[in-house]
């Protein structure tokens, strides 16, 4: 059984050889959550008996343990030790930032969601996470030393080197910040920035809808509309980070001008913003987007009405975007999505009506299953694939 090429500065010695292979299978059980040994043996490629020698020696080092599987798989799951490290994963929004700890298993422990004002600034809510997060350390005996890393989602783009390209209308006052650089000083972390919609596509693809499919596309429907993409079972980033940016295609050249300085972009058409918009004269000023789909959904006409023209008019753009790569499932995430069948039904009618055949034939449009809490498990993700686990290579 031989390490990867690259992965061994001695290649041959024992002990380059023992390492590379706990890592293969540390990161195999990072990656999957629980897992048997065979599952293991089965996806590192190693010899079962290799991979029963290395899940002793990391049980023995305090970093994995042995569960019974209540899924009623045979054979007992590898897991993460409870203690052997945390991570932080922080969504901030256009109005919101949610704060959560998660063990290396994916498993989010604490977890609290904080309001903000509008334009509300980085350092201010840096302070904000900084102070929750120690809260949530308390509440479940955390100490601060235990969290190894952390992952922060945005609603603008991030590039390769998980710097914010342009914070934009939503979030004015992070604009020109280098956030990965100042969150990771301010909270003591390394701290990793993602797009919030690449990380709800990781979230859902790993814990909700997409669990198990190759290609899929994540929809955000919120303040900002975008998406991300998961193709052939990673999430694709396109050469500078903004592959997914669907709020911003054209629908009308001659429409309302967008943030991003173009005219007719679809945000303009299905922004949370617009929704409320549409209903204000009729339903009142103070209207937010989920008094819109709670009334819709208690059988308001006109909320109902606006809610299906909005998956209409998305529609469109998700043809092209099937079109264009051909996912298996379109995952719909986002307040507005909680409308299910009201906002569901004519998206896919429309991605029907413009879809070729072939694209479309097979696809699947569904709700995010983890609803809200996609882009806060994506955050959580991206921090466990950054962070270090406590556990050196063996020395001869
Ligand atoms: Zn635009």
């Amino acid at each position: 059984m031989s390490a990867p090429p690259g992965a061994d500065p001695r290649p041959g010695s024992q002990s380059s050889l023992r390492s590379a292979n706990q890592q293969r299978v540390l990161e195999t059980v990072r990656r999957h959550g629980g897992l048997t040994q065979a599952q293991i043996s089965r996806r590192t490629a190693l010899a079962p008996s290799t991979v029963s020698n290395i899940v002793h020696e990391l049980i023995g080092a305090g970093l994995l343990v042995m569960e019974a599987d209540h899924a009623g798989r045979r054979g007992q799951l590898i897991t993460f030790r409870g203690s052997a490290g945390h991570v932080l994963g922080v969504d901030v929004g256009h109005r919101h930032a949610t704060v959560a700890v998660a063990d290396l298993n994916q498993r989010i422990l604490a977890q609290r969601r904080h309001d903000l004002p509008e334009g509300h600034r980085f350092d201010e809510d840096l302070r904000l996470v900084d102070h929750s997060l120690q809260r949530l350390l308390e509440e479940i005996g955390v100490p601060r030393s235990g969290v190894l890393a952390g992952g922060l989602t945005v609603p603008a783009p991030v590039d390769l080197e998980g710097r914010v390209i342009s914070a934009g209308a939503i979030l004015p006052a992070w604009s020109g910040i280098d956030v990965r650089a100042e969150a990771s000083a301010l909270l003591g972390l390394p701290v990793v920035v993602e797009n919030d919609a690449d990380a709800g596509a990781l979230g859902e693809h790993t814990w909700g809808a997409g669990r198990g499919t190759r290609h899929m596309a994540y929809l955000k429907l919120g303040h900002g509309v975008g998406s991300g993409l998961v193709l052939d079972g990673r999430l694709y980033r396109g050469a500078t980070g903004s592959a997914g940016e669907i709020g911003h295609s054209t629908v009308d050249e001659r429409g309302r001008l967008c943030r991003c300085g173009n005219r007719g972009c679809l945000e303009t058409f299905v922004s949370s913003d617009e929704v409320v918009h549409l209903l204000a004269g009729t339903h009142g000023p103070d209207l937010t987007l989920a008094d819109v789909v709670d009334a819709a959904l208690a059988g308001d006409v006109g909320c109902a009405r606006v809610i299906g023209d909005t998956g209409r008019t998305l529609g469109v753009t998700v043809a092209n975007l099937c079109n264009t790569l051909n996912p298996e499932l379109v995952v719909v995430g986002g307040e507005l999505a909680r409308s299910g069948e009201l906002l569901l039904g004519p998206l896919r009618e429309i991605v029907g009506r413009y879809g070729v055949r072939g694209a479309v034939r097979e696809l699947r449009i569904e709700p995010a299953r983890l609803g809200l809490q996609a882009h806060v498990a994506g955050a959580v993700i991206v921090a466990l694939q950054h962070a270090e686990l406590p556990v050196g290579p063996p020395r001869d």
